[in-house]
């Protein structure tokens, strides 16, 4: 399989080259030449087989360059037991009409763990096959999951370094503290002084910084990304769609063939762009259902075809959702416009220069067929929390809850559509306590340390909290330090020249 960018770079490259690259030259996101359909028979096949295997086979699409016993072998550390639970990614059947997909069983209690679990592998097996001796680094700025989703993913593998810049005063307490006893020997970790915007400004100059990059090379290091625009990270979030659909095969839920629909809490739209491609593949999907909370530019989007990120920005209760600029998006677009790189650089241009643009009738037309388009503000997230728990005794985190409610508007306007649904859920509700605390109880105070939160929140539902959650507060803080903006660059150099 080869790739080609959604900007139009002449000339085609490797899988390993994908993903050793991360962003195409040309600004573009890198996009397979083709997308292989799998058969009735092949999915039903699937059925049979433990996650894993069900991975392999969809990957092996995809990266050409690995032979099965190196994917399987990346599959295998990923997703094996110590990791994930004994389903990577459990279903929970609600009722005849709803499912859930636990997507957060993982070492960091997010979903981000499925991918940050094998593109590690994928990195090093890809600097491999490209002849590459240099180190990989990895600079990760963080508002929170993806720091120390990455962190767990880097931890000790070999020919790689992962440093995390973490905003000082904008993530929660326990996400600090996810982070700053992060452990492994190849792994840093700085607060910044300042915000988000901030760590994310200081990591994107780094990157842009020819002369920083040949004083690394020098050395013998090469600058990556683990951010979500990096194929390697999308194409493991495949697999789950076609799990969950041979999990409700296997349950006879559904009879193979039938199709169902998704939800998908959305920020940065790389989860539910994986849902396009499994669609595309042939897997028989009815709707993909795309959730925002008050950052609702995507559900305005879908509904006419404008993209427009001139808008407040809110901070919401389900804060990897808070984005205004979907970066994934862009892969959608070349698909909306019959891979049409010249079309997909002038609506970029046009974001860029007038932040916002808009697509063509037609487009809008292609993309209603599949996508429909619902958000939820923090009152409606917390009736949902409020709700599923009342109804089903079941408890789950506002980004689940977003999802949900999206769900409700969009049965609400499609009272014909009967198929069977599955919400994604990309959060475990132990790591938004509070919020869940209050949404289940008006009178909750919110005073609690984080631990003490969780401690309730577990006592309410009769369970216990995640050892994987509580953990962090008795390890010790390997990583204290608070650095100025404009020390990073000599931070970095002072851990990877010094450090062996
Ligand atoms: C990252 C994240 C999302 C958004 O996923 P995208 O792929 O960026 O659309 C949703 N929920 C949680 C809990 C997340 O961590």
């Amino acid at each position: 399989m080869l790739y080609t960018s959604t900007r139009g770079i002449k000339g085609l490259v490797t899988s390993a080259c994908v993903i050793q690259k991360g962003l195409a030259p040309d600004g573009g996101l890198y996009v397979p030449v083709h997308i292989p359909t799998l058969s009735r028979d092949e999915i039903l096949e699937m059925c049979d087989l433990p996650y894993s295997t069900r991975a392999l086979r969809i990957l092996s699409y995809f990266l050409t360059d690995f032979n099965d016993s190196e994917l399987y072998s990346a599959l295998v550390n990923a997703y094996n037991q110590k990791k994930f639970k004994d389903e990577t990614t459990p279903l929970s059947i609600i009722n005849n009409r709803l499912g859930i997909l636990e997507l957060w069983h993982g070492p960091t209690c997010a979903f981000k763990d499925l991918a940050l679990q094998l593109l590690p592998q994928l990195m090093t097996l890809s600097a491999k096959k490209l002849g590459d001796e240099r180190k990989t680094v990895i600079l990760v700025a963080t508002s929170g999951d993806t720091g120390k989703a990455a962190l767990e993913g880097f931890k000790d593998v070999a020919g790689t370094e992962i440093i995390v810049f973490y905003p000082n005063d904008g993530v929660s307490d326990i996400q600090k503290l996810q982070m700053q006893t992060a452990e492994g020997n190849n792994v840093k970790v700085f607060g910044i002084d300042g915000n988000f915007d901030d760590a994310q400004r200081g990591v994107k100059e780094i990157f842009g910084d020819a002369e920083f990059a040949k004083e690394l090379n020098d050395k013998g290091f090469v600058l990556s990304s683990a951010n979500s625009i990096n194929w390697g990270r999308l194409v493991p979030q495949i697999v789950y769609y076609f799990s969950a659909y041979c999990d409700l095969v296997k349950k006879g839920t559904i009879k193979i063939g039938e199709k169902i629909n998704f939800v998908v809490p959305t920020g940065n739209f790389g989860n539910i762009l994986a849902g396009y491609y499994a669609l595309k593949m042939g897997l028989p999907i009815n709707k993909l259902i795309c959730a925002s909370n008050s950052n609702n530019v995507l559900t305005d989007f879908l509904k006419n075809g404008k993209y427009d990120k001139k808008r407040e920005f809110y901070h919401t209760m389900s804060p990897s959702m808070d984005i205004l600029v979907s970066s994934n998006l862009e892969r959608l677009l070349y698909y909306m416009t019959d891979s049409n790189a010249e079309k997909v650089n002038g609506y970029m241009e046009d974001l860029n220069a007038d932040s916002e643009y808009k697509i063509n009738e037609k487009e809008v037309a292609e993309l209603k067929k599949i996508f429909y388009g619902a958000w939820a503000d923090d009152e409606k997230t917390k009736e949902r929390i409020q709700l599923m728990y009342m109804v089903n005794n079941y408890i789950i985190d506002p980004h689940t809850a977003v999802a949900l409610s999206a769900l409700n508007d969009y049965r609400a306007n499609n009272q014909n559509d009967n198929h069977f649904t599955v919400v994604l859920s990309t959060a475990s509700a132990f790591k938004f306590s509070k919020d869940v605390l209050k949404a289940l109880d008006k009178n909750y105070s919110g005073d609690d340390s984080s631990v003490a939160a969780m401690q309730k929140l577990a006592d309410k539902i009769g369970g216990k909290t995640p050892n994987r959650l509580k953990n962090v507060t008795e390890k010790p803080v390997l990583h204290s330090e608070v650095i100025k903006f404009d020390d990073m660059r000599q931070k970095i150099k002072d851990f990877l020249f010094t450090e062996q």
